[in-house]
């Protein structure tokens, strides 16, 4: 008969969060599974816990996972813990899990923190609606293109970074989702130096061109406000030049026309300024 693979939440910075079922379950199987073994070993020395552990991290998934599944076919009973807070939430554990529920080996949780949820609670922004969006990406175009699907989102929305990026990140959002729109810059959750910055994308912007982002972060963002959505591809019916010739009439700069239709059509502004000019 097959083991199991627990999936075990683990603290985010404070060792009095782990739980006492985390910690009856990291005693009892055969193997822990580490995104970081060497965290993961100062959490057992810390209670005690003297257990085989072995490495499971991005770049040794593929070949490790295939070692903890026959490990687990033998019988042998798993838990997998994240370098901090609970696996497979941007960790590679969602690929472990998978690959148990195909070779039909069971996988049970054992709740605990998780830093994008409590960073949500302590927002003070809408928490009834959200969406956690994870990492977005180092390459500049696909994050433009993450920040430009969610713009229009009325949900609350959750996002972790780190801080070498945060200042970019923090000026990408407020481009994409304009300076107006608020945040909750939570970080350190759990820690000492824990604290929570609630500003706009422009004050947020302003306080990091000064300071340096320090520790660990979420981000969490308000939802775009229904009046400030456009109406559902109001310009699918015009013609580019007629999409720039209503913001004109609106009393815009053409240069300023353009820009707009371009934002609103997600094209490049040259695109948008060519075919307006075409045929004159
Ligand atoms: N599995 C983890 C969880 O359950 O939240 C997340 C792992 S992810 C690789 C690491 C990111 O989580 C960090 O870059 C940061 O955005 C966030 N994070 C983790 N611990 C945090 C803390 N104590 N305070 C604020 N953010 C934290």
């Amino acid at each position: 008969m097959s083991g199991k693979l627990y999936l075990c939440a683990t603290p985010i910075g404070n060792l009095g969060d782990v739980s006492s079922r985390c910690l009856e379950v990291l005693g009892a199987v055969d193997l822990i599974a580490a995104e970081d073994t060497r965290r993961t070993l100062q959490l057992l020395n810390h209670f005690e816990i003297s257990k085989p552990l072995t490495s499971y991290h991005e770049h040794n998934k593929h070949e490790k996972g295939g070692y903890i599944i026959s490990l687990l076919q033998n019988g042998k009973n798993v838990a997998l813990v994240s370098d901090a807070g609970t696996p497979a939430i941007s960790d590679p554990g969602e690929d472990l899990v998978r690959l148990c529920i195909e070779n039909e080996i069971e996988v049970t949780s054992v709740p605990g923190p998780v830093a994008g949820i409590n960073a949500l609670i302590l927002s003070g922004l809408p928490t009834k609606r959200f969406a956690f969006e994870g990492f977005l990406s180092v390459n500049k175009r696909h994050r433009k293109e993450h920040l430009d699907a969610v713009k229009n989102d009325t949900h609350t929305l959750i996002f972790y970074e780190a801080p070498h990026k945060l200042k970019n990140t923090v000026s990408d959002m407020q481009k994409a989702f304009g300076g107006d729109r608020k945040i909750a810059l939570v970080r350190e959750l759990t820690k000492l130096h824990e604290e929570v910055k609630r500003c706009t994308l422009d004050e947020a912007a302003a306080f990091y061109e000064e300071n340096n982002p320090r520790g660990e972060y979420v981000i969490i963002v308000e939802g775009a406000a229904e009046a400030d959505i456009p109406a559902e591809n109001e310009w699918d019916g015009i013609s580019i030049r007629e999409h720039v010739e209503k913001y004109i009439a609106e009393g815009l700069s053409s240069k300023d026309a353009v820009k707009k239709a371009a934002a609103d059509r997600n094209l490049p502004k040259r695109d948008v300024y060519n075919e307006y000019h075409r045929g004159e």
